[in-house]
């Protein structure tokens, strides 16, 4: 049936008999949900939150397009079929928004057993949607359906609206009481919005349709009203992408999202019947929204800014950084080159001052003779600086190669023990070596790098101990497989403050300089790492100035 006496809309809703108001409240709620429904859902699909804040826009939309068309239709069978899926969309909208704020605040799927309460509450209104308890009839007179309209049934869905607030406040209160003051905001705005929107959009439609019902035809358009809170609710998500990023939307992207809200609202001008109310409303929408986008927009230019400035900071440290490695390199290069130079003429220096020390150029005189014998000793300690600079300068360039074998750590550090004994015996120092190994005592390691260990702690146990014993002994930990050398000596010792820093590059401890020992701090830099590669390690203990030191160097058994 066609309700004759009023005219068809043209454009499909647009009738001049009808209020402005009804356009206003309606077309732009209907476009702006959809906007920033599909906004939020194209930006992360991925979210469960994103899709169920799509599914609230996507109901609500198709809400007001079908009440749009119940008010400018004039097929009642058209008016009729769309007036069955009021209820439906508005008991959705309440379960959807229950379940949106779950996952808000639990950051998860909610559990079978609260899908199945919100089921059950959606079922009475899915299974009566199309029966005689919706709807019942249609009038002619007034070209609607208002008349026929089932109260229980409408109670019913407008009460879960009622629910739903409830719920939601209880849900988001309890976020907000475990939430520290920093994130609270968010919960608060988003709460708000919520709140606002199921109020407005459930209690003005019922107050509307039952002031119709009851026969005051001119308060249905109360519900006009309702529909508001829907464009507040989306201007809060706005604000929530912009300054929380809770739906995972970039900043920029949020520009986008403000602007097109903005011409959105003020498109509106084009369309509505420009009546004052009308022009007036649009006016403060427009006005409110734009401060509201203003104040958006400067923290999104302010994050920006602030990007841009970590992004220039972070390029410099990158280019400084890179300058330092190369620097690091050449300066590598440099001493590997230098030391290399070096190492050629001292060796012939050397070579030279042992054969005149050893009379192959004839007899010297007594003078000369402990002359070319500095000669020969500073050459050999200078010649084994070089070595340390040359491995630093290796290891620190990533190139010191290791190639285990498998042999007896005894047998080496008897070996070196026995080639300084002399220099132990010159020295008065008595040197001692024991074994308490039950094993072989075969370890897994690099066998020169090994002997260069020993030799470098048994040395330094030498040149540090003016008077007394310096015992090498053996020992074992069958349980974790790993060979001990304990070096202890009656020597200066090292305060307890200095024990870790002896491990350092260029490190030298306080006494050392004060027993005029001459050296360079790299030794045990050296040795420790070296160590250290070869899965063992070097540690040290001693009772403190004065007081002897043990130096430990551990090694892997053989597997
Ligand atoms: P250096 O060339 O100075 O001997 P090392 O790296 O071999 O360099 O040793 C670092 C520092 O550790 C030494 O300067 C010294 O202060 C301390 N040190 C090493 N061995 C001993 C020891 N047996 N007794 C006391 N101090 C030691």
């Amino acid at each position: 049936m066609i309700c004759h006496w009023f005219p068809e809309p043209t454009f499909l809703f647009y009738t001049p008999d009808l209020p402005g108001l009804l356009f206003y409240a309606h077309i732009p709620a209907m476009i702006i949900a959809c906007f920033v429904g599909f906004y939020v859902f194209f930006n992360a699909r991925y979210l469960l939150l994103n899709r169920l804040l799509f599914a609230i826009a996507m109901c609500f939309a198709l809400w007001v397009f079908i009440n749009l068309l119940a008010w400018t239709n004039i097929h009642s069978d058209v008016i009729l079929f769309s007036w069955t899926f009021f209820g439906v969309l508005q008991a959705l909208i309440s379960v959807l928004s229950i379940y949106f704020i779950y996952v808000f605040t639990t950051q998860q799927d909610i559990s079978l057993h609260i899908k199945s309460i919100l089921s059950l509450l959606l079922l009475p209104v899915l299974l009566l949607a199309s029966t005689n308890f919706n709807v019942g009839g249609f009038n002619l007179d007034s070209c609607d359906a208002f008349d026929y309209e089932g109260v229980l049934f409408l109670t019913y869905y407008s009460f879960l609206g009622l629910i739903a607030m409830i719920w939601i406040a209880v849900l988001l209160y309890n976020h907000w009481r475990q939430q520290t003051t920093k994130t609270r905001n968010q919960t608060l705005i988003l709460g708000v919005g919520i709140e606002l929107f199921l109020f407005s959009f459930f209690g003005m439609v019922y107050l509307g349709s039952m002031a119709a019902i009851a026969d005051f035809y001119d308060s249905s358009q109360i519900e006009f009203y309702g529909l508001f809170g829907m464009t507040f609710f989306m201007v809060v998500i706005a604000v929530l992408i912009v300054r929380y990023k809770t739906f995972n939307v970039g900043a920029q992207a949020a520009e986008v999202l403000v602007i097109g809200l903005l011409i959105l609202i003020a498109s509106q001008y084009t369309y509505a019947n420009s009546t004052p109310t009308t022009v007036f409303l649009t006016t403060l929408t427009l006005i409110l929204s734009a401060i509201a986008g203003i104040f958006l927009l400067r923290s999104v230019y302010k994050e920006i800014e602030q990007r841009s400035e970590v992004q220039l900071l972070s390029d410099n440290l990158q280019r400084a950084n890179k300058r330092l490695r190369s620097l690091d390199k050449m300066k590598s290069e440099f001493v590997s080159i230098a030391s290399h130079q070096l190492r050629s003429p001292l060796t012939s220096i050397r070579g030279y001052a042992s054969m005149l020390s050893e009379g192959a150029f004839g007899k010297l005189p007594q003078k000369a003779q402990e002359a070319i014998n500095r000669i020969a000793d500073s050459s050999t300690t200078m010649t084994s600086s070089i070595e340390d600079y040359l491995n630093v300068s290796r290891i620190e360039a990533g190139n010191m190669k290791y190639e285990l074998s498998e042999f007896k750590l005894a047998e080496e550090a008897l070996h070196i023990v026995d080639d300084k004994r002399s220099e132990a015996i010159k020295k008065g120092l008595l040197l001692l070596f024991k074994s308490k190994l039950v094993s072989s005592g075969v370890v897994q390691a690099d066998l020169g790098k090994t002997r260069q260990i020993l030799h470098n702690l048994i040395n330094n146990a030498l040149k540090y101990t003016p008077k007394g014993t310096i015992t090498v002994l053996l020992r074992e930990d069958i349980d974790t497989r790993i060979i001990y050398v304990d070096i202890t000596d009656t020597g200066i010792g090292i305060k307890a403050d200095e024990l870790e820093q002896v491990f350092g590059k260029f490190q030298r401890a306080k006494n050392a300089n004060a027993v005029n020992v001459t050296g360079t701090g790299l030794g045990l830099f050296v040795a420790h790492k070296m160590a250290k590669q070869m899965g063992g390690d070097i540690t040290v203990t001693s009772g403190g100035d004065g007081l002897g030191s043990t130096f430990v160097l551990s090694l892997p058994m053989q597997t």
